[in-house]
Parts: C-alpha cells; sequence; structure tokens
C-alpha cells in the first residue's frame, strides 16, 4: 500500500517535474518570463505609441504652420495637395487608433489568461504541497505497521486507496485539461505575435507613409516658400518705385505748400472779415427784409392799380379790335371766297382720271394751283383748305361772321361746287363730325348765355328748299304724322305746298314768306330734331335724296332776336346757311325731260346769284334779285350792312377738271364784290347802299319798325332796307311776336 502510494507520489511529483518546465516554457513563461516579454514588448508598443503620437503631434504643429502660412492661398495646388495628405493622415490615424485598440484589447486577452493560469498554478502547487506534507507525516517503520494495518483493515485501506486513486484519476484530468489550455495559450501567444507583427509591418508601413508625406508637404512648404519669397520680392520692389513717386509727390506738395502759405493768410484774414460780416449778417438781413417787404407791398399796390388800368384799356381794345375787325371785312370786301378742297377717298377708286390735279402754296394760304394738260393755272382766293383740313379748323374761320349776327347783321353762307365735292359735308357733316350749321348754332347758344346778363336773346330756325324755282318749307309735316298735340299744331302743313314771297301788304315794302314755320332752339337736342325734321321731309317724295339734294338749295335761317335789359334796344340777325345745288353743267351735255328742266333752273339760280353780286360790286342802279328764287328770298342778306361767305367747294381728281376751274372761276368772279357800307343794325342809320336794290325798294324812312317776325302770319325775309337795319328802340315797333313756338 505504502509502495503504492509512493510510487503514485514519484508520479505525481514526476508529472509536476514535468508539467513545471512546460510551464516555465509555457504556462509560467507567460506569468515570470513569459509575462516579462510581453509586457516589455506591450512597452515598446506603448513607448513606440507614443513616439508616434508625438511625431504626430510635431507633424500637426507643422501642418498647423503651414496652414497659417497658406492661408493666403486657398486655392492653389498645394493646399489642395495639402488637403489630400491631410485627409491621408486623418485616416491613418483613424487606422492606427483601430489598431491601437486592438492591441490594447489583445493585452487585456493576455493579461487575463496569464492570471487565471497563475491562479490555477497556486492552487497545484498547493495540493502538491499538501501530498508532500500528507506524505511526510506519515514515518517508514509505521509503513509496516501501516501495512499490517492496511491489511489487517484492508477494506479501509482499499476505500483509501481508491480514494487517492480518484483524486489521482481527478488530477491526472486536471493535468490534462491544464495542458489543453496550455496549448491553447500557447496557440494564443503565437496568434498575438503574429498580431503584433502584423501591426509592426503597418506601423512601419505608416511611417514611411508618414515619411513620404512629410517629404512631399517639405517639398510644397519649400516651393511656397520660394513663391513667398518671390512676391515679397516683387512687392518690395513695387513699394520702392511707388515710395519714390509718393516722395516725389510729397516734395511737390512740400513746394506747393509753401507757395500757399501766403494765399493762405490772406484767406485767414478774408475769413476774419467774413465772420464779423456774418455776425452782422442778421440785422442786415432783417433790415433787408422788411425794405423788400415793403417795396412789394408798394409795387403790388402799384401792379393792382396797372392792372385795372390794363383791364380797363383791354376791354376798350377788345371794342376797338372789334371794330377794327368790321372795318377789316369791309376793306376785304363783304364778300370773302374761301375755297375747300376735298380728299381723295378710297370710294372714288383708282384710275389716271383719279389722280390729283391741285396743288398748293406753302407759303401763301390763298392761293391755290390747277395742274391740266401742262396748263398750271394759278387761283388766287381768301383762304384755300387742304384736303386734310378739319371741320374745326373751317369753323373757325367762319365763327366771326357767325356770332356777328347776334351783333345784328344779316350774314349768308354759301356752299358752292359740283356735286360730290362735299357742300353738304362741309355745310351739315356727319353726326360724329358735325358742319357748319350745327356748331353755328352750338356757338350761338354759347354766346346767348355768355349774353344773358344784359340781352334777352331768342334764337328761332327755319329751314326751306328751292327746288326748281319753288319754295317749301322742310319742317311742315303731314298732321297725321305728328303724335304730339302742339307740335301738330305747330308744324301741321302739307308737305308739298308751295310758299311764296310776298311782299307786306302793309306797304312796308318788307317782303316775308306766308306760312314759313320758325322754331325756337334753345339746346342742342333742338337743333337735332329740327335737322332731323327737316332730313325726313327732304327725302319724303324723293326716292334718292342725293340726287334730290344735289338740285336743289337747301337753306337753313338761323334768326337772332335780342332785346337789351337795360337800355330796351332791339337788335335782329339773320344768318343763312345755303348748301347749293350742285353747279354741274349738266344742261349742256344733252339732258331732256324734267332733268333739263331742274339743269336749267338751277343754272339760272346759281347765274343769278353770281349776277347778283357782280351787280352789287359794280354798284349798279338795278341789283337783279328778282331772277331768282334764291336771290329773291336772301336779297336782305345779301345787300347792305350783310355779310357773305362762299366756300367754293372743289375736287381735286383730273375727272373733275372742268368743273373744278369753273367753280374757282366763279369764286374769282365774285370774290371783290363790295357789298355796301356795312352797317350795324344796331347802329340806326341809313345805308347808302338801299338805292341800289331794286326799285321797289322802298324808303328807310317808310320801312322804320316794320321788321316783323311772325310764326302763323310768316317770316320777313324782306327787302334789305335801312329800315330793317335800324335800331329799333324799346317801345318804338314791336312786332315780334309775344312766344315763338319752341321746340
Ligand atoms: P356734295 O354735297 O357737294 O354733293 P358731299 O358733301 O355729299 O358732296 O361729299 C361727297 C363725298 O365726299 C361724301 O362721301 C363726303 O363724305 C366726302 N367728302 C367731302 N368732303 C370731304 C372732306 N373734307 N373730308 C372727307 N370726306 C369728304
Ligand atoms: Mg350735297
Amino acid at each position: 500500500m505504502i509502495s503504492c502510494l509512493q510510487e503514485d507520489k514519484v508520479r505525481l511529483q514526476e508529472e509536476l517535474n514535468v508539467t513545471e518546465p512546460r510551464g516555465q516554457a509555457l504556462g509560467s513563461s507567460p506569468q515570470s518570463q513569459g509575462t516579462t516579454d510581453l509586457e516589455k514588448h506591450l512597452e515598446i508598443l506603448v513607448l513606440e505609441n507614443d513616439r508616434l503620437k508625438q511625431e504626430l503631434n510635431g507633424c500637426q504643429l507643422q501642418l498647423q504652420q503651414l496652414r497659417n502660412s497658406l492661408s493666403g492661398c486657398t486655392n492653389c495646388e498645394h493646399s489642395k495637395e495639402n488637403t489630400l495628405l491631410r485627409k491621408q493622415m486623418t485616416d491613418l490615424q483613424l487606422e492606427l487608433g483601430e489598431k491601437v485598440q486592438l492591441l490594447a484589447e489583445l493585452e487585456q486577452h493576455l493579461k487575463d489568461v496569464l492570471q487565471e493560469k497563475t491562479e490555477r498554478e497556486e492552487r497545484l502547487n498547493k495540493r502538491l504541497r499538501d501530498c508532500h506534507l500528507a506524505l511526510a507525516k506519515q514515518p517508514t517503520p509505521s509503513v509496516k505497521y501501516i501495512t499490517k494495518k492496511v491489511e489487517v483493515e484492508s477494506s479501509r485501506t482499499k476505500q483509501d486507496l481508491e480514494e487517492a486513486q480518484a483524486r489521482n484519476q481527478y488530477l491526472q484530468e486536471q493535468i490534462a485539461i491544464q495542458r489543453r489550455l496550455l496549448a491553447d495559450q500557447e496557440q494564443q501567444l503565437q496568434d498575438s505575435w503574429r498580431t503584433s507583427a502584423q501591426l509592426q509591418a503597418q506601423i512601419m508601413m505608416y511611417e514611411a507613409e508618414l515619411e513620404r508625406t512629410r517629404g512631399e508637404m517639405l517639398e510644397t512648404l519649400q516651393a511656397m516658400e520660394d513663391e513667398k519669397n518671390q512676391a515679397i520680392e516683387e512687392v518690395f520692389l513695387q513699394a520702392r518705385s511707388e515710395m519714390k513717386t509718393v516722395h516725389e509727390n510729397l516734395n511737390g506738395v512740400r513746394m506747393n505748400l509753401l507757395s500757399i502759405q501766403p494765399a493762405l493768410k490772406t484767406l485767414t484774414s478774408d475769413y476774419n472779415c467774413l465772420k464779423n460780416h456774418v455776425r452782422d449778417f442778421p440785422c442786415l438781413l432783417q433790415d433787408a427784409v422788411n425794405q423788400t417787404k415793403r417795396e412789394i407791398y408798394q409795387a403790388v399796390e402799384e401792379a393792382q392799380k396797372t392792372n385795372q388800368d390794363l383791364l380797363r384799356k383791354y376791354k376798350r381794345e377788345m371794342q376797338l379790335r372789334k371794330k377794327c375787325h368790321n372795318e377789316l371785312v369791309r376793306l376785304r370786301g363783304n364778300i370773302r371766297v374761301l375755297c375747300r378742297v376735298r380728299p381723295i377717298t378710297p370710294e372714288d377708286g383708282t384710275g389716271l382720271d383719279t389722280r390729283n390735279i391741285i396743288s398748293f402754296d406753302s407759303d401763301d394760304d390763298g392761293v391755290l394751283y390747277v395742274s391740266h394738260r401742262g396748263k398750271t393755272t394759278m387761283f388766287e382766293l381768301d383762304k384755300v383748305f387742304q384736303p386734310h383740313a378739319l371741320q374745326s379748323e373751317v369753323f373757325q374761320e367762319v365763327q366771326a361772321l357767325i356770332t356777328s349776327c347776334i351783333d345784328g347783321y344779316n350774314v349768308c353762307i354759301f356752299a358752292y361746287g359740283q356735286t360730290g365735292s362735299g357742300k353738304t359735308y362741309t355745310m351739315e357733316g356727319s353726326p360724329e363730325d358735325p358742319g357748319i350749321n350745327q356748331r353755328a348754332l352750338r356757338l350761338l347758344f354759347g354766346e346767348v348765355a355768355e349774353r344773358s346778363a344784359d340781352w334777352d336773346l331768342t334764337i328761332t330756325v327755319s329751314m326751306a328748299e328751292i327746288y326748281n324755282e319753288t319754295l317749301r318749307d322742310l319742317l311742315g309735316s303731314d298732321p297725321q304724322k305728328i303724335e304730339d298735340l302742339t307740335m301738330r299744331n305747330l308744324l301741321a302743313k302739307d308737305p308739298s305746298e308751295k310758299l311764296e314771297i310776298k311782299l307786306s301788304p302793309d306797304g312796308s315794302g318788307q317782303l316775308y314768306v306766308p306760312g314759313l314755320i320758325q322754331i325756337r332752339v334753345q339746346s342742342v337736342d333742338d337743333i337735332n330734331k329740327v335737322f332731323e325734321l327737316g332730313r325726313v321731309n327732304r327725302a319724303t317724295d324723293f326716292t334718292n335724296v342725293n340726287e334730290r339734294s344735289s338740285r336743289s338749295h337747301a337753306l337753313l335761317i338761323v334768326s337772332v332776336t335780342g332785346i337789351n335789359l337795360t337800355s330796351g334796344v332791339r337788335t335782329t340777325g339773320k344768318l343763312n346757311l345755303v348748301d347749293l345745288a350742285g353747279s354741274e353743267r349738266v344742261g349742256k351735255s344733252g339732258a331732256e325731260g324734267p332733268r333739263l328742266r331742274e339743269a336749267q333752273n338751277i343754272n339760272k339760280s346759281l347765274l343769278a346769284l353770281g349776277d347778283v353780286i357782280c351787280a352789287l360790286r359794280s354798284k349798279q342802279p338795278y341789283i337783279p334779285f328778282r331772277n331768282s328764287k334764291l336771290t329773291y328770298l336772301l336779297q336782305d342778306s345779301l345787300s347792305g350792312d350783310s355779310k357773305t361767305l362762299m366756300m367754293v367747294q372743289v375736287s381735286p381728281m383730273e375727272k373733275n377738271v372742268n368743273e373744278t376751274v369753273c367753280s374757282l372761276k366763279f369764286a374769282q368772279r365774285v370774290r371783290s364784290v363790295e357789298l355796301g357800307t356795312m352797317v350795324r343794325r344796331a347802329e340806326n342809320q341809313h345805308c347808302s347802299s338801299r338805292q341800289d336794290y331794286e326799285s321797289e325798294t322802298p324808303s328807310a324812312a317808310a320801312q322804320q319798325g316794320r321788321l316783323n317776325i311772325s310764326h302763323s302770319g310768316g317770316s320777313v325775309v324782306g327787302k334789305t332796307t335801312a329800315g330793317k337795319r335800324r335800331l329799333m328802340a324799346s317801345g318804338e315797333v314791336n312786332h315780334r311776336p309775344a312766344a315763338l313756338p319752341a321746340l
């Protein structure tokens, strides 16, 4: 038994010895020698790591310096390269950090393994020591005894033996485990060595990389240093040259300063002087302002006086101007002849015969030229309106005549010319662009309103037509067609009724047209109604109004009667606006029947108009007013103090050349005719020209106070008499109807 135990002990001892060198080589090696190597290695690694960190710091410092020196050039190639290097370095640092981390982990793991191994070894040593102690406690002599005892107490010994064997078994197992662990640890150690070697290699590689980067950086740094030096040198040179210039300038300025000094002294003394003045300035200013105010008040007072004076003079001048105007008209002749050339419109078509044959004189607005077959004829008139003339421009020329009818003058405005030359356009116009008729009435309304404080003025209108030497009222209508009862009474008339021009039965010698309707108009609306009525009546019996209108004379007779509210003086003026029949010579072209009769009548009346005007001009004792209905009706407005305006309309086209020339010849013929001395009707003067009138013209005295305007009884259109032109003093005669029909 004891021998058996001894054997066990020896074996265990052997085993322990075997284990010990191994443990020294493997297990204890990490604890003592191995552990020291690892620690040393670890220390080396840590040191290396520290060194690398220091180098890194150094590099970072260098980098910072470089960055500072490069802060000026952010976009150059070096800074880009620098950024790239910095990025690479950051990557390397990260990688290094990871490796160091891995190394630290391995180190920790190694430490743990070593710790565990040491503990196990200690435990094994303790048990070995316990075994030794147990063995030592059993003396050799007792072994025999024990053997005996063992034999005697074999069952107990056997049990102990079994226990020892079991323990031995256990210990062997433990040793096997320890061996395996040792093998594992050996393997792990080898792995760590390998990892360490790899890390070492990597670190070396990083070092090489770092070295290369540093080299590159140094190169870049050097290049930049060179550039910097070069730039500094250039700047230095430039600064030196600038400095030189500045020095030169400074010398110049110094010289200037030296020369300015005396001027400065003068300026300073001037300044001081001015300062004194400025101190006294407010008082001076106040005095000057007061003085100026006084002067201004005085000047304003004087200006007011002068103004009033001027106003008085102006009014006087206005009166004078009016007189002068009338005088001028008289000097020019009471007949003014104007010409209006109508434009060629698209409706006229194209072709040679629509060519323009009329030209104008840019310096003289009273001249026009007609060119035909290589011959140019000049015509001289009072004024020529070119094709582009506006209705308003034409009206402006005639408006003085129209207002003079309020002052008591009789006025005639004729539109003369061939059919299609623009007579109706000038007299009537279109609703959008009215002609003389409507504009005249509007003007009269305005004048009436302006003079309403001093005058009670009444405007009445009549419309008549002379066709085939027959006078017809254009305002009378078939009673059946008039709805308004008042109007029916007023306007009821057979539209085809022929009106007669008669001598007044009172022996005054005046002519009047019994039954000619006169309508009082007060507004533009009234005018429009009247014109519409006239237009409708004119169209009643005829299929073609234009044709009809070209063969008849259309008359718009506007009478203006006024009573001066202060003096009671009465005035009456008549404005005859006549759209004459076409002047073309139809009769010569072989017309027959009614057309021939029409043409003859037209020719007759236009001829009579020319004759009357010529007779008046040449102051013949006999004036053939009676040769036509037209002159007979208008004799009152053609003679004496009357004013006449002939608007000769012409077409500028080649095809109308003959009629154009005829019209212009007619115009020139009547142009210089004087109608006698112009006397204002209200001036109560006898007109010398009355002797020029027809033999039946009664004496002025006989005609005094015979002006009669009536509706039902007819309108006086009678003789041009001084009696009719004279002043009709209030209360002297008053034949004016109490109330004129008004629309
Ligand atoms: P008349 O009455 O002489 O026969 P109109 O007045 O009827 O002639 O004119 C004939 C045509 O010429 C009309 O179509 C008219 O509109 C046109 N006309 C006449 N004068 C002018 C003008 N100054 N501007 C524009 N058109 C005009
Ligand atoms: Mg016409």
